[in-house]
């Protein structure tokens, strides 16, 4: 048996040594003209596994080869927005030309819709022809490609890879030429062009070949590339020394003429407005720049539920606020148990169901959840062990599919300890525990304590504070039965105990103790929507704001309609004001009173009652210029509007209390 060692030989190396096959190899001779959108490809297949090649609509195939010899292509209709060219017969080799018209960018696409739905776009300020969108011949499995990309002057572009040959004419009017290589297998190629400025960097690295460092980006924002390369420089290195050498030689940032963000290998394509604020840098980039170990360095094996985004979370997002204070990692996972309680009973989905981010219900689980399942194990196993995991986990298996069971595994192997009850049933069980002390009695030096979760319980290990005289101690307890009593020795004579004050539990929070938050809105499940003034054109923009901000459908009410379902009352200052009075809520809060030309705020009620948000806006105009924001602050309590732009907001404060020790 020959044995494999992972990281010395290049990945393709590596499968062609073990697995006795190469990944097939594509290569693609790519001339792409923004201006007239027209794209021409030639593109060779080695080995071809089958004899039909599946492209977008608007692409014909001009000429055909098997192994050499001239062979007819004919084109059937496919699957939605492709057609299937079937070659004359299979062969090893397969060569194909074709060319068409793509369609015009569409820089309204709705950013909700996962961007490899598009189809592929160009034109002079951005294309984008996504893995997606049938631009090209896919292999049906993990390849390794070669792409060769020509532009007219004055644009420049990339695919995702090595740089291995380029040129950018002068004033000769040449075209532009630069030729990528993708060593590692993957599974799919995202072409990016437009006007760019090139800004590069060459990073020198001890053990590996030197780093390219690029950002691509239009005039308006280029003097903002020496800070990307400083900052995605240094996450590259933290990354590399916590998990393991960055496996690319290059990294580039990349403006997008769309609204988005999205990560692929070695460069991560980001929204030019996006890329402009402050904060991007110092979170979202770092995202970004992980997802070359988990995603594009070690692949998602779908099957068992995507394992990525929470543990880029956990390693991006949430390591940065930990670095800048306990609080702030404290008030991030807040944030994931409320937007968890928020789902409508029955929308929560198991962790093994997670693919990616289409709705806020799945995103609560997929980076949420799943983040907090790696804070609960390194709480569990100890830091040492779960770095310990992650770099074995990533030394065996870059460049190949793992699942959630191979990170067990690892994490198992690094503790040497059995995990399989708590990978079980925090990725299986789409409801949380919901633990509570339900009596607490002093017993000389210790406290006796009757704990209580659901009918069917979870294995748990939960933080629990008792508050005395002389200050606070934190104690676990392992709690894994239905109802439990046990002893828990303090110094001191503590007054009352609180279970995991910190939130360091995935669990359900009790409801009635959470602050109403906009998502319970946007994720309910039969919303309504009352507007309270009658011009027409405040009721046109209500209405328009409503179908924008629900993700179910809405139904139009009266203001004082009964009924449990969350409702939203929209309109001018007045006409709200008065509303609340005539329907008994409480008066505009001091919080957004008076500020901007919007306020939107959530109304805490006891439980029962109508759940009411209301939106109150200066005019017609004021209100319309809420419907592109508003469903991004799923998360906030109330907001404060001037125009598009959130002047503030915040979320009310959540109302937990401690037991009583009975002395
Ligand atoms: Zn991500």
């Amino acid at each position: 048996m020959p044995i494999c060692p992972r990281a010395a030989l290049a990945a393709a190396l590596l499968i062609a040594a073990c697995a006795q096959a190469a990944p097939p190899h594509l290569e693609l001779d790519v001339t792409l003209d923004p201006a007239t959108r027209a794209l021409r490809v030639e593109a060779t297949l080695h080995p071809a596994r089958h004899a039909i090649v599946v492209l977008h609509e608007g692409l014909s195939v001009t000429a055909a080869e098997v192994d050499g010899e001239s062979v007819v292509a004919r084109a059937e209709p496919g699957a939605q927005g492709v057609r299937e060219w079937r070659l004359a017969r299979a062969g090893q080799r397969v060569r194909v030309v074709y060319e068409g018209t793509l369609a015009p960018l569409d820089r309204g696409a709705d950013h909700r819709r996962v961007l490899v739905a598009l189809p592929p776009m160009a034109s002079p300020e951005g294309s984008f022809l996504p893995a997606g969108g049938a631009w090209y011949p896919s292999p049906g499995e993990l390849f390794t490609y070669r792409v060769r990309l020509s532009l007219p002057a004055g644009q420049r572009g990339l695919v995702a890879g090595d740089l291995t040959e380029e040129r950018v004419p002068g004033e000769d009017g040449a075209r532009t030429v630069a030729t990528f290589e993708m060593r590692s297998p993957t599974d799919g190629i995202d072409l990016m062009a437009g006007p760019y400025v090139v800004a590069e960097r060459i990073v020198e690295r001890a053990e590996a070949p030197s780093l390219r460092l690029r950002s691509y980006f239009t005039p308006a924002i280029s003097a903002l590339a020496k800070d990307y390369l400083d900052d995605s420089q240094r996450y590259i290195e933290r990354y590399s020394k916590s998990i393991g050498a960055y496996p690319f030689a290059s990294f580039s940032v990349v403006a997008s003429p769309l609204p988005t963000g999205f990560g692929m290998p070695t460069l991560t394509y980001i929204g030019e407005a996006v890329l402009r604020l402050p904060f991007i840098r110092a979170t979202s980039l770092g995202h970004e720049v992980l997802h070359n170990w988990w995603g594009n360095g070690v692949y998602v094996d779908y099957s068992g539920g995507n394992w990525a985004e929470g543990l880029t979370t956990f390693m991006a997002d949430y390591a940065y606020k930990e670095e800048a204070s306990a609080e702030a990692a404290r008030e991030m996972r807040l944030g994931w148990l409320r937007d968890f309680a928020a789902l409508p009973p029955g929308a929560a989905k198991p962790l093994t169901a997670f693919r990616s981010r289409a709705h806020g219900a799945d995103a609560a689980t997929g980076y949420g959840k799943a983040a907090m399942l790696f804070v609960m194990l390194r709480d569990q196993i100890g830091t040492a062990a779960f770095d310990r995991a992650l770099r074995r986990f990533w030394s065996e298996h870059q460049f190949r599919s793992a699942s959630w069971d191979d990170l067990r595994a690892a994490f198992e192997a690094a503790s040497g300890r059995d995990l399989a009850v708590f990978f079980k049933q925090w990725l299986e069980r789409a409801d949380a525990p919901a633990p509570r002390v339900v009596a607490a009695r002093a017993k000389g030096t210790e406290v006796e304590l009757t704990l209580a979760q659901g009918e069917s319980p979870y294995a748990l290990r939960i933080p629990l504070v008792f508050d005395g005289t002389d200050g606070a101690f934190t104690r676990s307890v392992e709690f894994s039965h239905a109802r439990e009593t046990v002893r828990v020795g303090v110094p001191g004579s503590p007054a009352a105990v609180r279970l995991d004050p910190d939130l360091r539990l995935w669990r359900a929070l009790d409801p009635d103790s959470l602050p109403p938050i906009l998502r319970q809105w946007i994720l309910a499940r039969a919303p309504r929507y009352a507007v309270v003034s009658d011009a027409d054109d405040v009721r046109a923009a209500a209405e328009n704001l409503a179908q924008r901000l629900f993700e179910s459908p809405v139904r139009r009410v009266e203001p004082a309609d009964a009924g449990t379902s969350p409702l939203l009352l929209l309109g001018l200052p007045a006409d709200i004001d008065a509303a609340l009075v005539r329907l008994g809520l409480p008066p505009r809060p001091s919080d957004v009173a008076g500020r901007g030309s919007a306020q939107v705020w959530t109304i805490p009620r006891a439980p029962g009652d109508t759940p009411v948000a209301v939106v109150s806006a200066r005019d017609a105009a004021s209100l319309h210029a809420l419907a592109q924001p508003l469903p991004h602050y799923g998360s906030q309590s109330w907001l404060a509007f001037d125009g598009r732009r959130a002047l503030a907001r915040g979320v009310w404060p959540l109302r937990a209390q401690g037991l009583a020790i009975e002395k």
